[in-house]
């Protein structure tokens, strides 16, 4: 008799297809205010097509997906089309996607509540608070999971608070320490006492020769199917079209001296973060939240 699927036989798959445009102007960010041509979009659109394809025909694993576009992806129809179509498929634990949730939320409510979800990030300066909030409690109305997060600068110290106390106990918010800035003690303890797992982003991870579920049971997949260990080792394993990706799913080690950011540590093996966040492991909500 065939054992009912469970999140440890998961496949994690992140997908970045190769949309690149953002509506947001974040000074901090490389894709800001950047426009993609129409051939673009429409290359971006038919990848993303076939991506839900092999999705809905990859019925033997359970599959677990988030988007991470490198702008914005939910400006782009096909994108929430994408969210709501895989959110039915029996045999996907989880669908969700990183946003600016500049976007109106309503077309969620067509989406299955128990898997699609949002990996939202606050950008103070681009959008107000009550307006960011605003958002946040449609998402509650719709009973879709969300986490929140805002990235570590210090002149966005005061915002987060803000953002905390407007924000129900319910909501996970998450600081990601910013790229390049060393945090002092006191720094550290002030975003720690917003976010309890800060500590896991505010120094990079040593992960050289260190096991990682990346590349056995997660994997990167760009839009032309090329299948990697993670976003952040550039090397193919094989390709998603050609079920080259199959024969490829293997333990390895880390191949990079350290890993930094939260889409992959998570899957570095000796943090067991899976344990952490289990079933919030893609939209970033620990699994004991509201407690630390
Ligand atoms: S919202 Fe995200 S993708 Fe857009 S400019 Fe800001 S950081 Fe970049
Ligand atoms: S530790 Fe990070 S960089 Fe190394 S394989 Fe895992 S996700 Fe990739």
């Amino acid at each position: 008799m065939p054992t009912a699927p469970g999140p440890a036989e998961d496949l994690y798959v992140l997908y970045r297809g190769p949309l690149a445009s953002c509506n947001y102007d974040c000074p901090y960010c490389p894709f800001a205010k950047r426009v993609d041509p129409p051939d673009l979009l429409r290359a971006d659109r038919a990848d993303l097509e076939r991506f839900l394809g092999w999705v809905e025909a990859t019925t033997d694993r359970r599959l677990s997906v988030l988007f991470t576009p490198w702008g914005e992806g939910l400006t782009r129809s096909w994108y929430r089309d994408a969210v709501v179509r895989l959110s039915h498929l029996p045999h996907v634990g989880r669908v969700a996607i990183q946003t600016n949730l500049a976007t109106r939320t309503g077309w969620l409510a067509d989406a299955k509540p128990q898997v699609a979800a949002l990996w939202a990030t606050y950008h103070p300066g681009q959008v107000t608070r009550d307006r960011f909030v605003g958002r946040c409690r449609e998402l509650d109305g719709l009973g879709v999971r969300y986490s929140v997060g805002v990235v570590g600068l210090p002149e966005h110290h005061a915002e987060a608070v803000a953002l905390r106390a407007a924000l129900p106990p319910h909501v996970y918010l998450w600081v990601n320490a910013a790229d390049g800035h060393t945090y002092t003690a006191e720094e550290e303890r002030r975003w720690t006492a917003l976010d309890p797992r800060f500590g896991d982003s505010v120094r990079p991870h040593p992960s050289l020769g260190r096991p990682c579920h990346a590349g056995e049971t997660a994997i990167s997949v760009l839009g032309d199917g090329t299948v990697r260990r993670c976003h952040f080792i550039p090397d193919p394993i094989g390709n998603l079209y050609d079920g080259s990706w199959r024969a490829a799913l293997r333990p390895r080690p880390c191949t990079n001296d350290r890993c930094d950011c939260h889409i992959g540590y998570v899957h570095l093996k000796p943090l067991r973060l899976r344990e952490v966040y289990a079933a919030g492991l893609l939209e970033r909500i620990p699994a004991a939240w509201p407690s630390p």
